[in-house]
């Protein structure tokens, strides 16, 4: 017999748990179905972001920046450590809890919800009166039923054409976050935020990081000038970043990994390393689905086909998250979750893709909302830039990490926050200013105008405000 809810939502990473939490609060009844398993075979909701993306890389940023600082930096502070060590399967270790403490804190916020959490694999079997029926194929076999039903299945790692992941010496984000000691030698294809993360753990813990991508200009998505700092500062620790290259054959066969490329200038290479992690972008998971059953739209790259406010192309049916189209972001995804669980409940839920910040989480961090010089350039929209560097900045100096800055970028005519961006020490968390601001659309005066605390890291966003019109107290 068919178990009945309000609503099924399938996958528990943000997309999917927050979905079913919020549909829960307003009254909803949800059963939420989620396939991950822990390596016990336990359930292990929060999806790729609490398994293998967001929270463990994080985990083994924070471990290695403090290894950095301890090897490079206290000395600074008059603190001698002697010789200092990373046991690497220590911090490994201490992802791992990290995830579990998460994975078990989404299981508790289902029961304090009173959402029904099924471990399993779901799949649309047909639509019927009242809704459709989706089979969970777990430990046991389960039939539900609902009206509404929201997909949130996300994404998993592209391997590249005829090199498939073996997480040994070909490895996704999954293997890049769970090698049990430093290589030696380490090359990463793809100089996206995910590469970026992953070359900055394993290059501090002392390996050899070489970033081959394919595009010839760096971080294309972000502002040109800061992309410049930001590449400025990772030459600098030694990440080795090659533009413009063509990858070739990958041979695998020997004791680590053998490849051959074509640089910028045409100049065929080779080269070796005793591991390769292949970040090149990610592909929707649609596959268990069995989306045909029912007739779910997928476009040509295999994303679920949804409008502006998630519906898909069936009645009921809903998707949010990298399951669907935009950027690849676990707040994104929460955001939307949040929107269709509101709409299902007859609210009026409205995500504002034009704020979503945007982070890159190594030493300096990037970060950024709303648009570039480069777009606003191609849009021919006229607009007045100010920046304010680190390096003026008390708290930073304190710190001892003064690289980077804080950019600007507001309407020449009416001064609306058009786009902040930002390079340097805990912007992750300066970020937020900037959306805060432009969701209320201040104006550059407006932020100006705001008292920070000083000494503080925030203080340069408000002398970056006043740049913008030539008048910065500090610099
Ligand atoms: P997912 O998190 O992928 O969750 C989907 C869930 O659905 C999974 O648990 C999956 O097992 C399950 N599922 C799939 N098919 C089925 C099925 N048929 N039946 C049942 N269950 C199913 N984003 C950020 O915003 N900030 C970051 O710092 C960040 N860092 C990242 C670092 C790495 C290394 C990676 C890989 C990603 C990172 N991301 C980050 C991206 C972020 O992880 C994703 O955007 C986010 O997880 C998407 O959420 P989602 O709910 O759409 O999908």
């Amino acid at each position: 017999m068919s178990k009945q809810f309000d609503v099924i939502v399938i996958g528990a990473g943000p997309g999917g748990y927050i979905a079913a939490i919020r549909a829960a609060q307003l009254g909803k009844s949800v059963a939420c179905i989620d396939a991950w398993s822990t390596k016990a075979g336990t359930p292990a909701p929060g999806g790729t972001c609490t398994n293998v993306g967001c929270i463990p890389s994080k985990a083994l940023l924070q471990s290695s920046e403090h290894f950095e600082h301890a090897k490079l930096h206290f000395a600074d502070h008059g603190i001698s450590t002697g010789d200092v060590a990373m046991d690497v399967s220590k911090m490994i270790a201490r992802k791992d809890a990290i995830v579990k403490q998460n994975n078990d804190g989404i299981l508790y916020l289902f029961k304090k919800n009173k959402v029904t959490f099924f471990h399993g694999t779901a799949s649309f079997s047909k639509a019927v009166e009242g809704g459709y029926e989706i089979k969970v194929a777990g430990k046991a076999e389960e039939t539900l039923l609902a009206p509404q039903v929201v997909v949130a299945t996300g994404s998993n790692a592209r391997a590249l054409p005829g090199l498939p992941f073996d997480e040994q010496k070909v490895l996704s984000n999954d293997g890049a976050l769970d090698i049990g000691a430093a290589p030696k030698k380490l090359v990463l294809i793809g100089a996206g935020v995910i590469g970026l993360e992953m070359g900055s753990v394993w290059r501090r813990l002392g390996t050899e990081v070489i970033v081959l991508e394919g595009m010839d200009k760096f971080l294309p998505a972000v502002d040109e000038q800061i992309a410049k700092e930001a590449k400025k500062a990772f030459d600098k620790q030694g990440l080795k970043i090659e533009l413009g290259v063509k990858i070739g054959n990958v041979d695998t066969s020997g004791k680590g990994v053998k490849l051959e490329y074509t640089n910028a200038k045409g100049e065929a290479q080779t080269l070796e390393a005793d591991k390769l992690i292949v970040s090149i972008g990610r592909t929707a998971n649609t596959n268990g689905l069995n989306a045909e059953a029912v007739g779910l739209a997928l476009d040509e790259r295999g994303q679920i086909v949804v409008d502006d406010n998630c519906k898909t192309n069936l009645p009921g049916v809903w998707a949010v998250g990298d399951v669907v189209r935009g950027p690849m972001l676990a707040h994104k995804a929460e955001e939307e979750a949040v929107a269709v669980a509101e709409r299902i409940a007859g609210q009026h839920g409205h995500v504002n893709f034009a704020t979503l910040p945007s982070v890159i989480y190594t030493s300096p961090e990037v970060a950024w909302v709303g648009r570039n010089e480069q777009q606003l350039k191609a849009e021919g929209v006229k607009y007045k830039a100010g920046s304010f560097p680190f390096l003026a900045n008390g708290r930073a100096r304190a710190l001892g990490d003064t690289t980077g800055m804080v950019k600007f970028i507001a309407d020449a005519e009416t001064d609306e926050i058009l786009g902040v961006h930002m390079v340097g020490p805990m912007v992750s968390e300066l970020i937020s200013e900037a959306v805060v601001a432009m969701e209320f659309k201040a104006s550059a005066e407006d932020i100006a105008r705001i008292c920070h605390a000083h000494p503080s890291l925030s203080e340069s966003t408000k002398e970056a405000a006043l740049a913008v019109d030539k008048r910065t107290l500090n610099f």
